[in-house]
């Protein structure tokens, strides 16, 4: 099997794979009641969320998650302002528009992200229901300063809406403490599991919103919908609205447990630290990153912009190394860079990571551009 280290799906855990790879059971049985209901326990705690906070297990992916945030918090005619940094902002910002909202959107170049004074601007003095950032945009690896933003939000009287689908899991988020209203992921990214669950937490205040609503969501994204399912299974009690991949929920359970192991904190310090030995390696072998800076680059995923010279074709030839990486996704510049997923379980195998940079190195050579794989791979040691 080739080495999966595109931002998402990634790499899984055995135990995980383990945990998913029996046969179906019923969403009624016994140990899927347990998995579904102690995963929503486990996912406050990984999200550092408060006791109220409403954790959500759905059937999809992440856009089912970022449609629910869409559709649930604001009527036709509101407004929004969207903090532009890449692919998946434009997806936010078209799903809000779908549903009527009036957005505005705060632009950056690609690679970079929209100053704080830039989007209190367009927050102005309250009028604006919400504000929706993309924690790590998978586009270009730049990651916003989701603190600060959800602070600035708070201040306004909006609420603040984190897409973490590259990010939960990996990069440092406290909810509580953050005063955050939604953060949402999908299973397939740093949570590490197959996908096919989009995944979030709601905070009281967002709760509140979907009550005030008078146009009501789709009746399958609806909160209302989803709400009875998930206290009933945390108290352990079946219940059914729409189907859950059971096989899933088994492992999302073990996923979270395996999170939560040492704590978060260790989780968020060893993506930190991966991503600097990564950040050496690409360095070292003369290659350099799409986000502007140090302080706005993702410990999740590599953003690379290609060599002079070298084309979209060194994905393949990567992947003629046993190692799969994605090209570019961002379509201003989508034939102009390549990314590297580094998040998840891939962590606790550096082999994996040796290999990767390995493997990057010894493409680049074949493609023709100099480099010296040995000095990349001692880069990454440091
Ligand atoms: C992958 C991703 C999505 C979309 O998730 P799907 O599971 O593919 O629907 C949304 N936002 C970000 C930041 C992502 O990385």
């Amino acid at each position: 099997m080739p080495l999966l280290m595109i931002p998402g799906p990634v790499e899984i855990s055995p135990r995980v794979l383990e945990a998913c790879s029996g046969a179906p059971s019923s969403h009624l049985a016994p140990d899927i009641i347990e998995a579904f209901g102690a995963s929503l326990g486990l996912m406050r705690k990984a999200w550092l969320a408060s006791d109220s906070a409403q954790p959500f297990v759905l059937p999809g992916s992440g856009t089912t998650a970022m449609e629910m945030a869409a559709t649930n918090l604001l009527d036709p005619g509101d407004e929004a302002v969207v903090v532009w940094t890449g692919y998946f902002s434009d997806r936010m910002a078209e799903m809000l528009r779908r549903r009527g909202v009036k957005v505005t959107v705060v632009e950056a170049e690609p690679g970079d992200v929209p100053s704080l004074d830039a989007v209190g601007a367009a927050l102005g003095s309250g009028s604006p229901r919400a504000l929706f950032a993309t924690h790590v945009d998978t586009s270009t690896g730049v990651r916003v300063d989701a603190r600060a933003l959800a602070r600035l939000a708070a201040d306004r009287g909006a609420l603040s809406i984190f897409d973490g689908v590259c990010a939960t899991g990996a990069e440092r988020f406290e909810m509580q403490a953050w005063g955050a209203d939604v953060y949402l992921t999908a299973s397939q990214k740093a949570v590490g599991l197959p996908a096919g669950l989009g995944l979030l937490v709601v905070g009281e205040r967002a709760l509140e919103a979907r009550k005030r609503l008078r146009v009501a969501p789709p009746l399958s994204l609806d909160f209302d919908s989803w709400i009875p399912i998930m206290r009933a299974y945390e108290e352990r009690r079946p219940s059914y609205f729409a189907t859950p991949p059971t096989t899933l929920l088994r492992g999302l359970r073990v996923a979270l447990e395996e999170m939560l192991d040492g704590g978060m904190e260790a989780r968020f310090a060893e993506h930190e630290r991966a991503a600097r030995r990564m950040r050496a390696a690409w360095a070292a072998l003369g290659l350099s990153l799409l986000p502007k800076r140090e302080e706005i680059t993702a410990n999740t995923l590599s953003a690379l912009y290609l060599p002079e010279g070298v084309g979209p074709e060194l994905a393949a030839e990567i992947g003629k190394r046993g190692v799969v990486v994605a090209g570019g996704l961002l379509p201003a510049l989508r034939t102009r860079y390549f990314r590297v997923g580094h998040m998840g379980a891939v962590l606790k195998r550096p082999e994996a990571l040796r290999a990767t940079v390995g493997a990057v190195g010894e493409a680049l050579g074949a493609l023709g551009h100099r480099v010296d794989v040995a000095a990349a791979l001692s880069a990454f040691e440091t």
